[in-house]
């Protein structure tokens, strides 16, 4: 934190702990200076005003956006809020701009949407095809792209592979000994489990009409043989992510980007069986936000959202990251705790309450804060989504009649 407004400096510092950044705040041009080249620090928030009354400032600042572009990203907060001013920010690197008065929910929103890695996982694609020189040659120029690559050279043998080894594309060829491509995918598109994969066709087939054919059983694209690396790498690419972004939005909360309830419950059911498997405990929390109403209808609905976002980022930095969080509906979460036994998830859960009711809340001019009460079932006590469910939702009506701000176990 590099800012001329004292006060709003110490705020920060405060929340932003709250979310688990570690801050600092140097006092010269020097120590910003050091404190950005070491490299555990992803962001700066800076004061744009400062920018503008001094040459020196605007750059030092650009040019150690220049050395660090890849790690570090730059948050302006400026008094004023006309065009040289964001023009500067920008020229020096700024990706986000907030004016006075500041939203200080809103700014730790913006450095936490920039500092927060994309999903890194590799992309897995399995080629189909009986060619075994062609397949070499393809899956070679995927994995130099750091793909994982998977192979059928007999389709026979497809469902065994597909169920194993979770594609997220597949490339078929269009013409194999035995059966055509086209068979294959509508094959697999008869399946509920394979819908969603993409398939893309690889083929010499030059003939646009038989290509369009192939397209509309099943597939999802054409490529032509030879293909040209780079052109292979980035279909596939862009497919890959295409789908990866459809099922995140299609299994969270578009508001809080947590699982949404239907996938919450799924989750707390394959918890359950892995833990009846592995003879392991597992919990169920769930949280109702206290006298949720009032924030509404105190400070308005916008403020009332982003209280909700702010707790479910809250409980995703305080717990671990395997505990599965979903938004249970409304001002409601629940959380599947495995391997955790009910004493251990009254402990997490009862410190997490107290973290979040220390967080404060802004509305215009306005501060508050707000608390939440939470009921915790376990299995092997519960067995079942239904009954683990139902129980953690007695202990947090019970929660909810001891006076609220607490955390009750069934
Ligand atoms: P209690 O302590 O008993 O839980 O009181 P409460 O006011 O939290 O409970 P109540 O069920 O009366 O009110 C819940 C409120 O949550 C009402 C509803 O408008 C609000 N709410 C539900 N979903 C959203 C949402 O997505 N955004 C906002 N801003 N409010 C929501
Ligand atoms: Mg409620
Ligand atoms: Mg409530």
């Amino acid at each position: 934190l590099f800012l001329r407004d004292g006060g709003l400096k110490e705020e920060l510092a405060v929340q932003l702990s709250f979310y688990g950044f570690e801050v600092e705040k140097p006092e010269s041009l020097d120590a910003l200076e050091s404190a950005a080249a070491a490299n555990f620090t992803r962001a700066l928030v800076l004061d744009a005003s400062m920018l503008l009354s001094d040459e020196e400032t605007l750059e030092r600042v650009s040019s150690i956006k220049e050395r660090c572009s890849d790690r570090l990203r730059i948050v302006y907060v400026s008094e004023r809020d006309d065009f040289d001013t964001r023009l500067l920010a920008v020229r020096s690197g700024g990706e986000a701009f907030l004016s006075a008065p500041v939203d200080v929910p809103r700014l730790i929103d913006k450095v936490d949407n920039l500092t927060t890695p994309i999903s890194e996982e590799p992309y897995h694609v399995l080629i189909v095809d009986d060619d075994m020189e062609q397949v070499s040659y393809h899956a070679m120029i995927l994995q130099q792209a750091g793909m994982i690559t998977s192979v059928v050279s007999d389709p026979e043998n497809m469902f065994g592979i597909l169920i194993e080894s979770k594609p997220e594309l597949i490339l078929m060829d269009m013409y194999m000994p035995g059966c055509s491509g086209v068979e294959l995918a509508t094959i697999i598109r008869q399946q509920e489990a394979f819908v969603d994969i993409p398939i893309v066709f690889l083929s010499i087939e030059t003939d646009a009409e038989k290509q369009m054919q192939a397209v509309s059983r099943g597939g999802d694209g054409f490529l032509s043989k030879p293909i040209k690396p780079e052109h292979l790498v980035t279909t596939v690419t862009n497919r890959v992510e295409r789908t990866r972004s459809m099922r995140f939005y299609m299994e969270r909360d578009s508001l809080t980007g947590l699982l949404n309830h239907t996938h919450l419950i799924q989750n707390l059911s394959k918890e359950i069986q892995r833990a009846e498997r592995v003879g392991r405990p597992v919990c169920f929390a769930m949280i109702d936000i206290d006298h949720f109403k009032q924030v509404n209808d105190t400070y308005g609905h916008l403020t009332g959202d982003r209280v909700l976002k702010s707790l479910a980022r809250h409980l995703q930095e305080s717990l671990r990251k395997t505990d599965i969080v979903g938004r249970y509906g409304g001002e409601e979460f629940g959380i599947v705790l495995f391997n955790v036994d009910a004493d251990n998830a009254v402990r997490v859960m009862d410190k997490v309450r107290k973290e979040f009711s220390a967080i404060v809340h802004e509305a215009g001019d306005a501060k508050f804060s707000v608390t939440f009460s939470c009921g915790i079932a376990s299995y092997p006590a519960f067995d079942g989504p239904g009954p683990i469910g139902e129980a953690a939702d007695r202990a947090l009506y019970s929660a909810k009649d001891q006076g609220r701000n607490k955390v009750v176990a069934t």
